[in-house]
């Protein structure tokens, strides 16, 4: 079975093309700019060069047109018809309550997503757009829908309340989801499987740390807590985001600056983070580049940002009441042997034990970076949201077909 899985944002759109006999992949690529007409596509076929093409794309479903053209091309294609798609999965950020699991797209779940638009308003509108142009361009494809909160609906309710009025939760379900669910429960199941111990008997502290980043505290396999909020700007410093901080600063800043909503919304996800303080760049690289050169602003932003992250996971080792294992993944996580080195380094009454040469070595796969004599297992898990929904898809319409 070949199953597309897609990531639609409000101007882009990512996709994968899976053959599910070997979870291999055929294709990948992207859309950007949609809605402009020097949109551009990316085309990487995994066995020929990678194409690229600069054209009128204005909506969602001209961008889906455009890439099955391109799966299906005599040169750069991988199918022969795009009959050969037999499902098509969607990355949704927000499910809300109502979804704790991944489900096959029906009418009822379409409305449920566009009920949660209030909560996601930048991605589930997106995913929307996504959903209808498949319907539009693949008709009677099956469509399977896969949540990144799903995973933490395990939360208990006092892990998810806030500490304000009740009625706010009531009416307009204010309350913590999380965020990366996929990402999280995937790392958390592949460390229990190279541990080779049941997920059930661990204690793990995954460590999503990307241009968003958040950490997940996981026991039994099942989400206790986690780092984002109602919205992924909770929780750590990020690439451009602010991560926790006094509530009372929203309207303080907002009276002595004279900003409305959306310019506050903006300051603290788009200008706030190792951006603002570092005043270089949203990202890693730069920002170690930057410290190895002595830029004062630079070590700044990298001690806040890993000090924040020693914090949480300190404070989620006492969540659960102990900690078996960490995981490091996504950009930050898996590629930063500077950055895990310094985390760990102040995390040494937990007994957490780096072994630095480990640490260093770069291999995409699952690996341990605690040295023998550590208390807790450290480990580096390359994460693969993409296969995840993919494999959900998969499993959800063939257990459809043989129902
Ligand atoms: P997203 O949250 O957008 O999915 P990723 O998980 O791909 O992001 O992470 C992207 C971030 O990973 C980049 O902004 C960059 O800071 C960081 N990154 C990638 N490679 C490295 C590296 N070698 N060293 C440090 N940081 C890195």
């Amino acid at each position: 079975m070949n199953i597309l899985v897609i990531n639609a944002g409000s101007s882009s759109l990512k996709y994968q093309l899976y053959n599910m006999t070997d979870e291999s992949v055929l294709a990948k690529g992207k859309v950007e700019r949609i809605g402009m007409d020097t949109a551009m596509l990316t085309h990487e076929p995994t066995d020929a060069p990678e194409v690229r093409e600069v054209s009128e794309i204005l909506d969602h479903t001209t961008a889906i047109r455009k890439v099955m053209d391109k799966l299906v091309h005599p040169e750069c294609g991988v199918l022969k018809s795009v009959d050969e798609i037999q499902a098509v999965g969607h990355r949704v950020v927000h499910g809300g309550e109502s979804f704790s699991s991944s489900v096959i797209v029906t009418q009822e779940v379409k409305q449920e997503i566009k009920r949660l638009f209030d909560l996601a308003p930048l991605h589930n509108p997106a995913h929307m757009m996504g959903i209808n142009a498949v319907d539009q361009v693949l008709p009677g494809v099956p469509q399977v829908a896969v949540f990144d909160t799903a995973f933490h609906q395990t939360m208990p309710q006092h892990a998810y309340l806030y500490a304000i009025p009740k009625i706010l939760y009531r009416k307009y379900k204010i309350r913590r989801y999380g965020f990366h669910g996929t990402s999280h429960a995937y790392v958390s199941a592949q460390a229990a499987k190279f541990l080779g111990r049941p997920i059930e008997d661990l204690k793990i502290i995954t460590c999503h740390i990307g241009n968003g980043a958040s950490l997940s505290a996981v026991k039994d396999g099942k989400s206790v807590d986690t780092s984002m909020g109602m919205t992924p700007l909770e929780g750590l410093m990020m690439g451009t985001r602010s991560g926790d901080l006094d509530p009372a600063i929203v309207p303080f800043t907002m009276a002595k600056q004279d900003l409305a909503i959306h310019e506050v919304n903006s300051m603290l996800n788009k200008h706030s983070g190792l951006l603002a303080i570092s005043n270089i760049s949203s990202d890693m690289r730069e920002i170690e580049e930057a410290m190895a050169e002595g830029d004062k602003n630079a070590e700044l932003a990298f001690e806040m940002y890993t000090y924040r992250l020693r914090k949480y996971i300190g404070s989620y080792a006492a969540a659960l009441n102990g900690l078996d294992v960490m995981v490091f993944t996504a950009g930050v996580g898996e590629n930063s042997a500077t950055l895990r080195a310094h985390v760990c380094e102040g995390l040494s009454f937990l007994g957490v034990k780096l072994d630095l040469e480990a640490n260093k070595i770069r291999s995409g796969e699952v690996r341990r970076i605690s040295s023998a004599d550590s208390k807790v297992e450290v480990l580096v898990v390359p994460t693969n949201e993409e296969l995840v929904i993919a494999r959900d898809t998969f499993n959800l319409v063939q257990s459809g077909n043989q129902g």
